[in-house]
């Protein structure tokens, strides 16, 4: 898709109040420069060192997502600048990315990535682990995070009418989650569908869609 349907596809997601984050991983940084200019702002990373990279080498209003799995030892690298962490899929690397933005006197926002596909590589929380997430929230603990929402992935299949349970059961932990707890979250963040899937995430109730092949081709 090129740079003016990209601004095209964006405007309409932002019509539905729905974010569109742009998942450049592999890209170079000539493809984001264009998207950049077309008025993108939002761009996913899944690699450590390639998201340092490219937020060293492009301009330093880009909010750079991390949307990959994240290893406890590299959180440090991100933790200075990283917009929002969308793949928190433990209570260790939960604890360990509360405790680098508290290094970096700042606050990180985080979603909780639940598990909800069949596939065993899909990581995620499980509802025990949530259940402990929140326990420590309620004694006061991860002072240096804010927990703004949910992410999901959902199983890599044709088969549309799993992906679109695997969605709703993500839709419907989160809220269970947030009734019964002290979390508080204004207008929780849902992200939830890819290239192959946003729509119907959308129609079940997603508000942050993480799209790369279908902007950038495929990888
Ligand atoms: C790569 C990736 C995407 C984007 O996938 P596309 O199918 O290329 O749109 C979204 N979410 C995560 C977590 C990814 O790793």
């Amino acid at each position: 898709m090129n740079a003016k349907n990209a601004a095209l596809l964006k405007e309409s997601l932002e019509k539905q109040n729905v974010t569109l984050v742009a998942v450049s991983k592999t890209k170079p940084n000539e493809m984001i420069q264009d998207l950049y200019k077309e008025g993108f702002r939002i761009f996913g990373e899944n690699r450590v060192q390639e998201l340092v990279d490219k937020y060293e080498s492009l301009p330093k209003d880009i909010k750079w997502h991390m949307i990959g799995n994240l290893q406890k030892n590299k959180v440090k690298y991100i933790a200075p600048f990283v917009t929002l962490i969308h793949s928190v899929s433990s209570l260790s690397l939960l604890q360990t990315i509360n405790k680098e933005a508290f290094k970096n006197d700042r606050k990180i926002d985080i979603l909780l990535q639940l598990k909800i596909a069949e596939e065993d590589s899909k990581s995620g929380l499980s509802k025990a682990d949530v259940r402990d997430i929140i326990h420590d929230l309620n004694s006061g603990a991860y002072s240096s995070i804010n927990i703004v929402g949910f992410m999901g992935m959902a199983t890599f299949t044709d088969d549309m009418d799993q992906v679109r349970g695997e969605f709703q059961q993500l839709m419907s932990t989160a809220k269970t989650i947030i009734s019964q707890s002290s979390l508080r979250i204004e207008n929780p963040i849902y992200s939830m569908g890819m290239s192959g899937d946003y729509n119907v995430a959308i129609e079940e109730g997603s508000n942050m869609v993480r799209i790369g092949s279908l902007l950038f081709g495929s990888r």
